[in-house]
């Protein structure tokens, strides 16, 4: 059949991470095709909200929407280190000027952590600050323990409850790793400019279409 065998049902490849997470090729984790289809494919927009603007590194279409895929649903935290890469990428199209004073994240709903064992707003959080000098700092705290995957956009909101940990100040980096209405994002915005925000922008590696 021409169907070469290999241990462990084909997995070997991606076990041993000799398999690109985003397009499949053989080789290395990450290659270096996906990592070039980035270099200009950040989109930033302005927002009417809580969230003064929106960067997004990538569309899900492409490889990138595998990679957080497979990050998030197998877990695979091997692949965090590259998912943090990205967040650099994303940072790095923000406009000079307007580096903000805090970075913080999206809080996952708690069971959500515990069953992936990290959370991903953070971990993008944390390439993110690499790359401005700025450590991200946990400023939210989730209250619903939801997940927002699959409800409609009118249940997203409402069911959604995050608020501030204390004072806030200055301008603010919220990061998280997918937007899909946008409304986990627009809530802690919200929370954030209630605790003293001045400005909130959002930056996020992937934008998801609702039907994904
Ligand atoms: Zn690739």
């Amino acid at each position: 059949m021409g169907v070469r065998q290999e241990p462990y049902g084909g997995l070997w490849p991606y076990l041993t991470g000799l398999r690109c997470a985003g397009c499949g090729a053989p080789g290395s984790p990450w290659c270096s095709l996906c990592a070039d289809s980035l270099l200009a494919s950040t989109t930033s927009h302005r927002q009417s909200g809580a969230v003064e603007r929106l960067i997004v590194l990538a569309a899900d279409t492409g490889p990138v929407g595998r990679l957080v895929r497979r990050w998030k649903d197998g877990p695979d935290a091997s692949l965090s280190g590259i998912i943090a890469g990205l967040g650099r990428v994303a940072a790095a199209s923000l406009p000079s000027g307007s580096e903000p004073s805090m970075v913080t994240w999206v809080p996952s709903a708690r069971g959500r952590r515990r069953s992936r064992g990290f959370e991903p707003g953070r971990v993008v959080a944390g390439g993110v600050g690499r790359h401005l000098g700025v450590r991200p700092v946990r400023l939210l705290r989730r209250l619903d323990s939801a997940t927002q995957r699959g409800r409609d956009a009118s249940h997203r909101q409402t069911d959604i409850r995050i608020s501030s940990r204390g004072r806030v100040m200055g301008d603010v980096l919220l990061v998280d790793d997918v937007v899909t209405t946008g409304a986990s994002m627009q809530v802690a915005a919200d929370a954030l400019r209630r605790s003293g925000a001045r400005r909130v922008t959002g930056l996020a590696i992937l934008q998801r279409s609702l039907k994904g």
